[in-house]
């Protein structure tokens, strides 16, 4: 299969030549119509060889897009086409090649109702323009881009083209103008030409960077030492220099003692010094001494409400 399909291949580029040819036996297509084909291409690719028609392999020139399924087809792709003269353009003969569309679309989008879109194609050359005509079913994709993003020169455009060969004052003027043009350019690139001449000796070049970075690095390496050796601050701050008036400011304040405070203090503090266990029998005493004389107090008390409360009012 594979065999069939580079042979396929060969025969299609016409760079297939049969086993039985040997080059005593003359060119390929006298060997080939001794054995009874039209052409050496073979009996497929010349069976309408009779009405001026050869089967060819066509690449496309450029991109283009199919009218019918608006598939776009790449540059350099390949089709079995019908290639036929048509007339002449002086004594350059023009050529028409026809082809299908091979692109796969439903059947309703196809032009005979099968799975390919099979479009015709028809593609003419055009030796005026140098260019092809595009004659059915297809049209180009434009593509512009600059001269400058490409780095390639500027062409004149055709407009351009034409008034030059029309108008000699302006060919005249044109051509001054890219003399000019040149001129300048050419100057510009010999000053960055010794631009460049200048900047040729790598070797000084290269010391002059080294001994820079060294410096910076030699002092680099002495702030971090300085860094390493100097004491601990204090503090997190950097403290600013003392000055004059804020000590006088400083000095001037007279702080008030609070003596009640302190005289709380002192009592507390002598109370925390005394052994706690030595007082702890009193203590218990006390407490309920203090309980039986609050009872007292209390029936006291209450006594005198029921007795004020018993006295008739008025
Ligand atoms: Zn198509």
């Amino acid at each position: 299969m594979t065999k069939d399909i580079s042979l396929k291949a060969a025969c299609a580029d016409s760079f297939y030549y049969p086993q039985e040819w040997a080059p005593s036996r003359g060119s390929l297509d006298q060997f080939q119509r001794r054995r009874g084909y039209e052409h050496h291409f073979g009996k497929q690719r010349t069976k309408n060889l009779n009405k001026g028609v050869l089967l060819i392999r066509f690449e496309m020139p450029f991109t283009v897009q199919c009218l019918r399924c608006e598939h776009y087809i790449g540059q350099g792709t390949r089709y079995n086409a019908d290639k036929k003269k048509v007339g002449m353009y002086f004594s350059t003969p023009l050529y028409e090649f026809a082809m299908h569309c091979g692109n796969i679309v439903s059947p309703e989008k196809s032009a005979d109702g099968s799975a390919h879109c099979n479009q015709r194609f028809v593609i003419r050359t055009d030796p005026k323009n140098d260019d092809y005509e595009l004659s059915e079913g297809l049209r180009r994709k434009m593509e512009s881009w600059d001269h400058k993003d490409s780095e390639t020169l500027e062409l004149p455009d055709p407009e351009t083209r034409r008034r030059m060969q029309n108008d000699p004052m302006f060919r005249v003027e044109k051509t001054q103008r890219d003399l000019q043009k040149e001129k300048d350019e050419k100057e510009r690139l010999a000053d960055l030409q010794d631009l460049q001449d200048d900047r040729e000796d790598a070797y000084a070049w290269n010391c002059v960077l080294r001994k820079a970075h060294r410096l910076h690095r030699k002092e680099e390496q002495r702030r971090e030492e300085e860094e390493r050796l100097r004491p601990k601050p204090n503090f997190a701050v950097p403290l600013a220099s003392p000055c004059e008036e804020d000590s006088a400011e400083a000095k001037a304040v007279a702080f008030r003692t609070d003596h009640d405070k302190i005289e709380v203090a002192v009592r507390r503090v002598a109370l925390r010094a005394q052994p706690v266990l030595r007082h702890r029998p009193d203590s218990k005493a006390v407490l309920v001494a203090e309980l039986v004389a609050k009872r007292k107090r209390l029936l006291q008390h209450s006594m005198v409400e029921l007795a004020m409360r018993k006295r008739p009012r008025g």
